[in-house]
């Protein structure tokens, strides 16, 4: 039995998820959002935690670290080049290094653009990653530190992943990201497609989370900067790509 993932809703609109390792009774939590609703899911389960996967610094991804590393004991494993922000830390880690996660293992990949520290998390075995705020529902995260450079190298490497690769993002931004989305590469009609399915599922209350690596190259504009649609729209006609990434993404800011 691979690992099993539990996602509940927490603050405004992030994602908690709790990951199980059955064969060893080991419980993550990716980022810290909301001690609360973290030992609720906790709860409902049944699981104890024994490690929190921290992605980068913020408060609303590493806010909780302290008070669930007391009550619980649990280890806290961040990047090693921002140890310094990650309260609590106790595992350092770096790109390409692989983590034992109970019987699992994960490899880190350095994905810095939304902060210089920012890491994602992939279970090989399982086909999941875990990716913060780097990489949305048809969404990237705001460059808040790093460059347009940095964030299409680091978006490449989640995009080298296997297409079917079950990608789990910190936020609910879809709706508003599928708006952006839709003003800049309009004729796309796997995006338009899919647009109208999220349209439903955000009615019914639900999540558009877990997305997956091949959705995401097919539809994600900030994946797509070879997209003469996308290029055209922002009359960047044959630009290289991450001249084609920095406008998509300086004119999301301002959208
Ligand atoms: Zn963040
Ligand atoms: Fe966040």
């Amino acid at each position: 039995m691979g690992l099993q993932v539990h996602q509940f809703a927490c603050l405004a609109d992030n994602y908690g998820f709790l990951l199980h390792d059955e064969a060893t009774k080991s419980t993550a939590v990716i980022d810290t959002p909301e001690v609360g609703p973290i030992n609720a899911a906790l709860a409902s389960r049944g699981w104890a935690l024994t490690h929190i996967l921290n992605t980068h610094h913020h408060f609303d991804h590493a806010g909780g670290n302290e008070a669930l590393k007391q009550q619980w004991g649990a280890m806290v494993v961040g990047a090693a080049n921002d140890a310094a922000r990650i309260p609590g830390i106790d595992v350092r880690v770096s790109d390409g290094e692989q983590f034992q996660f109970g019987s699992a293992a994960a490899q880190v990949l350095e994905v810095p653009g939304h902060t210089t520290g920012h890491i994602a998390y992939y279970f090989a075995d399982s086909g999941i990653a875990f990716v913060g705020d780097t990489l949305f529902a048809l969404g990237c995260g705001r460059l808040f530190e790093g460059s347009p450079s940095d964030m299409w190298t680091s978006l490449n490497k989640l995009m080298a992943l296997p297409d079917d690769t079950v990608v789990y993002c910190a936020h609910e931004y879809t709706q508003a990201n599928a708006n952006f989305a839709l003003s800049v590469e309009p004729n796309n009609a796997a995006l338009v497609a899919r647009v109208a399915e999220i349209a439903e599922l955000r009615s019914r209350g639900e999540p558009t989370v877990p997305t997956t690596i091949g959705k995401e190259k097919a539809t994600n504009p900030f994946l797509r900067p070879t997209s003469a649609d996308l290029q055209q729209t922002i009359g960047l006609v044959g630009a290289d790509a991450v001249a084609v990434f920095a406008e998509t993404r300086r004119r999301k800011d301002n959208f």
